[in-house]
C-alpha cells in the first residue's frame, strides 16, 4: 500500500506527540521502556492505552524511547500525520518518498536534517515490532 507513513530522524528527542492526535486508528507508538512494550495511546499523553506490541530487543536498542514508530502494518495511509502542519520537525513521509539523501531528494520544508539519507527509518519501523 502507498502512503505508509515512515518517521524519521527528527523526531529523535522531539517527540512531542502532535502525530498521535491526528492518527485515527491509534497506530503510532511509544516505547515504555520500564514495561518493555510498545504503546499507543487514544489521546497523546491520557494514559488510555489503545493497543500494545512486543518489540524486537535489536532494534528497539537502536533509539529505545526517544521517537515514536508507526506500525506500518496498521497505517491505513490516511495521509493526516504528514501534512505540513502536523509535525513541527518535519519528521513524517509517506514510504515511497522518504529521502535517500541524494541530490534530487525532496525534504519536508521543516527536517532540519535535509541531505540526510533517512531510508534507514523505513527498516526500522518494519523491523521494531516483533508481533
Ligand atoms: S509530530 Fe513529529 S516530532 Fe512529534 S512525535 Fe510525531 S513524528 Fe515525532
Ligand atoms: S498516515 Fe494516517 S493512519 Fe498512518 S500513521 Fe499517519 S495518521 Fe495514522
Amino acid at each position: 500500500m502507498s502512503g505508509i507513513a515512515i518517521i524519521t530522524e527528527a523526531c529523535i528527542d522531539t517527540k512531542d506527540r502532535a502525530c498521535v492526535d491526528v492518527c485515527p486508528v491509534q497506530c503510532i507508538y511509544e516505547f515504555n521502556a520500564a514495561d518493555g512494550v510498545l504503546f499507543s495511546e487514544d489521546e497523546a499523553g491520557s494514559g488510555v492505552i489503545e493497543n500494545t506490541h512486543r518489540p524486537a530487543a535489536d532494534h528497539i536498542a537502536v533509539f529505545a524511547d526517544s521517537l515514536l514508530y508507526v506500525n506500518t502494518e496498521e497505517c491505513t495511509s490516511c495521509t493526516a500525520c504528514y501534512q505540513p502542519d502536523v509535525c513541527p520537525v518535519g519528521a513524517i513521509y509517506p514510504e515511497e518518498r522518504v529521502p535517500d539523501g541524494s541530490a534530487g531528494a525532496s525534504y519536508n520544508a521543516d527536517d532540519p536534517n535535509q541531505g540526510h539519507d533517512h531510508r534507514f527509518f523505513v527498516e526500522l519501523s518494519r523491523s521494531v515490532f516483533a508481533d
